[in-house]
């Protein structure tokens, strides 16, 4: 008998305390895209609809209803209105379409919009509400969910991305969709284990062999018989909501005493191991000296407290300025976003020299103020480049009207929206071979590690005032209590 499910990916990382919210607008800017139209995208897109559809599409007889396509870039809350409108539309679709036999979504796990500090967890309550108990509700989700009590009883199994960067987006919704079509189909029936631990992990790569061991555990978990995913997230602190911390989700077919079983030996090993995973940092300066030495390609830093992917907004000036007061040259950023100074340059046009007050323009707190500078327009573009690094490979990134500037020997990408350039091709796209710089200044956290690390000699996060410093125990908590 055939099968209607219904698919959406409505996803947002929260940042208590970037003062952009999420609304209508930024969900535009990002990715928005309702009904019918989500199928249009190319198979071969590495993204999580494509992963799931990959697998759906695969059954004759299964219809896939698809509501929503939605993803804004990391920032404050999710506003009332955006949450209201895809709650909305799930319920429109329920009462038109229904009745269905499950639902896969595509969450990230770290959303909180106004009103609802655990939105994912709400949603899927609110779907179980609808739809009851019996069927099966299945989501992918980012390393940086916080996994709410509410969103573990509510979800029929949660499947974690397992990399930092986040090259693994595909294959984990392909998985989740298999566990999902699995139980849809009565191949297998899913039980979940959960365990939370309540301790903030760091911004972290995921490939440092200090974190290996865990992995370790967790393939060697899932590879018992009965076992359909084992994994852990590593939560998001800067949502700042009560429920944050690292969380442990092991699915099994039918067998609930090895799901119990399994969470809890990562949950412990885990527990042994969290206090030993954090990074170390240079001072700006040691790093910028490091760039300056010869060497066989550029030295990379990580402009990480002000990544627009965690929740910056890309346009603090703190190594823009050191950069131009220590008069070094061949340096290239990626990016400062200004969108006053990006109207500026498209109004002198191309081969012009302007005068501006470059970036700086948030929360003087952070964002270390404009800069003035004499800069000469070298590029103006519409900001779009394709990834091509195994990070949502073919996936179009979108940053808005874009200058590309020369400044006292240095090229800055100044963008009108906030966007983390984590692939390389960001520079390649404007007219900047990277081999022929000497540092490359990126507001990326880690995610920029996969492709920047074919070219890098050195890649180092250096925190800086920003909305995001990758330590935790920097973070001005509010609700959050430990
Ligand atoms: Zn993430």
């Amino acid at each position: 008998m055939g099968k209607k499910v219904l698919l959406f990916r409505f996803q947002h990382e929260t940042n208590a305390i970037c003062p952009v919210p999420a609304d209508m607008t930024a969900y535009k800017k990002s990715c928005f895209v309702l009904g019918e139209d989500i199928m249009k995208i190319p198979r071969s897109a590495r993204v999580e609809v494509t992963g799931a559809l990959n697998v759906l599409e695969a059954y004759p007889d299964l219809e896939v209803v698809p509501v929503v396509n939605m993803f804004a870039n990391p920032s404050g809350p999710v506003t009332r209105e955006v949450y209201g409108y895809v709650e909305d539309l799930l319920l429109q679709t329920i009462r038109e379409k229904g009745p269905f036999d499950g639902v896969m979504a595509l969450f990230h796990g770290a959303m909180v919009a106004e009103g609802h500090p655990d939105a994912e967890g709400d949603l899927l309550e609110m779907l179980r509400s609808q739809l009851g108990w019996d069927i099966p509700i299945v989501s992918s989700l980012d390393l940086h969910a916080n996994v709410t009590e509410k969103m573990a009883r509510c979800a029929t199994a949660l499947v974690p991305f397992e990399n930092y960067p986040h090259t693994d987006v595909y294959d984990t919704a392909y998985a989740a969709a298999q566990i999902f079509a699995d139980a849809l189909y009565g191949k297998a029936k899913p039980v979940m284990a959960c365990r939370r631990i309540p301790h903030l992990m760091p911004l972290y790569p995921t490939e440092r062999q200090e974190i290996r061991p865990l992995y370790d555990l967790a393939h060697q978990l899932k590879s018992r018989p009965g076992v359909l995913s084992a994994g852990f997230t590593h939560g998001f602190f800067a949502a700042d909501i009560e429920e944050m911390g690292m969380a442990v989700l092991a699915v099994t077919d039918g067998d609930a005493a090895l799901a119990e079983e399994s969470a809890t030996l990562l949950a412990e090993a885990i527990c042994e191991r969290k206090d030993t995973l954090q990074d170390d940092y240079l001072p700006l300066d040691a790093a910028l000296d490091m760039a300056m030495e010869p060497g066989d390609g550029p030295v990379v830093i990580a402009d990480t407290s002000d990544n627009p992917g965690g929740g910056g907004i890309g346009n603090t000036t703190h190594i823009l300025r050191r950069v131009l007061e220590r008069n070094m040259t061949g340096c290239a950023f990626a990016v400062i976003v200004d969108p006053q100074s990006v109207a500026a340059c498209e109004k002198a046009g191309v081969g012009a020299t302007v005068q501006l007050n470059l970036g700086g323009w948030s929360d003087p707190a952070y964002s270390g103020g404009p800069v003035e500078v004499t800069a000469y327009v070298r590029m103006l573009t519409d900001g779009t480049y394709i990834n091509k690094g195994l990070m949502a490979q073919g996936a179009t990134m979108r940053m808005g009207k874009t200058a590309v500037l020369n400044i006292q020997g240095n090229t800055v990408i100044v963008t009108s929206y906030s966007w983390q350039p984590y692939d390389i091709e960001v520079f390649y796209s404007h007219g900047i071979n990277p081999m022929d710089m000497r540092l490359l200044v990126v507001k990326s956290s880690i995610h920029y590690r996969a492709t920047f690390g074919t070219v890098a000699r050195a890649m180092l996060p250096i925190p800086m005032p920003g909305y995001i410093d990758p330590r935790p125990e920097k973070f001005p908590f509010r609700t959050w209590k430990g």
